[in-house]
């Protein structure tokens, strides 16, 4: 079965984090929005269907910081399989309760912090508690592995392993890249087309957390480096990461310029499109808007 078309464009969600940072979830580092599980699930399922609502055809499983490691940190790493558990099951009710049908997709983090390289544990341990998590969320139920906000080669390359391994056909990637140094450089400063050829088994390979404004010429280098059928994902960020690893949401791009921004993506090659930290239920419901009434206008060369 095959769960993404590179000829149909897919809506994704926009953030969970920040946005059950809004409703007032205690979301403190070092467990993060892994609390919310326990402490404010039925927000948790509320911030989900905010997103079903609005239009998203794919949600993320809020388990970016349910790995053992991180979970470790806080003195709850036994935790790390009922959490990941509770956290499908909880999106997986969202997309029940709705009328409308949703891929639900289990999100994979880095092991350590996002913009700290410098701290991913060596290829063999990335490989085994990648793959761990990776074995809880399809035990759980998730319909594909989405590895998300990779910033080093061989991370990357041992979560890509795994994800093949564990859920075969059913998982993609995407990666948070250094925008300051130009298209399709990681933050540890290798190439991401040196990578591309070892990920071709993938669903589909994404940008994200990058800002929406650095977005569109990463999607254009990405695109130019792909063959026509891999699906690219794109979901950008807005505001930016404090000094104690928390987000900082701004209003410096609302939802109706973000779309915009969503549309070159398009136009440049992306075909499945979101927000990531920073983004609400509003910019999803602008992308849809905006999806509905432009998406004829858009050139598609890349599209059959
Ligand atoms: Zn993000």
């Amino acid at each position: 079965m095959t769960l993404f078309s590179p000829n149909e464009i897919l809506v994704l969600d926009g953030a969970t984090g920040t946005e059950l940072d809004r409703l007032g979830v205690d979301l403190s580092m070092p467990l993060w929005s892994a609390r919310a599980m326990d402490e404010a699930p039925d927000k948790l399922k509320h911030v989900h269907r905010l997103y079903l609502d609005a239009g998203a055809g794919a949600i993320i499983t809020n388990t970016f910081r349910t790995h053992e490691r991180s979970l470790a940190k806080a003195g709850f790493g036994a935790e790390s399989r009922r959490l990941t558990r509770s956290a499908v099951s909880i999106a997986r009710e969202a997309i029940q309760e709705s009328p409308s049908s949703a891929l639900l997709l289990g999100s994979v983090a880095p092991l350590e912090d996002c913009y700290s390289p410098e701290l991913s544990p060596d290829f063999d341990t990335s490989h085994e508690e990648h793959g761990r998590l990776m074995s809880d969320l399809v035990a759980g139920g998730v319909d594909c592995i989405l590895i998300e906000t990779m910033c080093t080669a061989h991370e990357s390359l041992a979560a890509a392993k795994a994800a093949a391994e564990v859920s075969p056909g059913r998982w993609g990637i995407s990666f948070c890249l250094d925008s300051d140094a130009g298209p399709g450089v990681l933050q540890d400063g290798g190439k991401l087309a040196d990578l591309l050829p070892e990920l071709m088994e993938a669903s589909f390979i994404g940008i994200n957390c990058v800002s929406a404004t650095s977005m569109g010429s990463q999607i254009r280098h990405l695109r130019s480096c792909l063959p026509e059928t891999m699906p690219i994902m794109a979901y950008g960020n807005v505001g930016y990461a404090d000094e104690e690893g928390g987000w900082v949401s701004t209003d410096a791009i609302e939802p109706q310029r973000y779309a915009r921004y969503a549309m070159e993506w398009i136009e440049s090659g992306a075909n499945i499109v979101g927000g990531c930290c920073g983004t609400t239920p509003a910019t999803i419901a602008a992308i849809r808007e905006a999806l509905d009434d432009q998406v004829a206008d858009v050139p598609k060369s890349w599209l059959q």
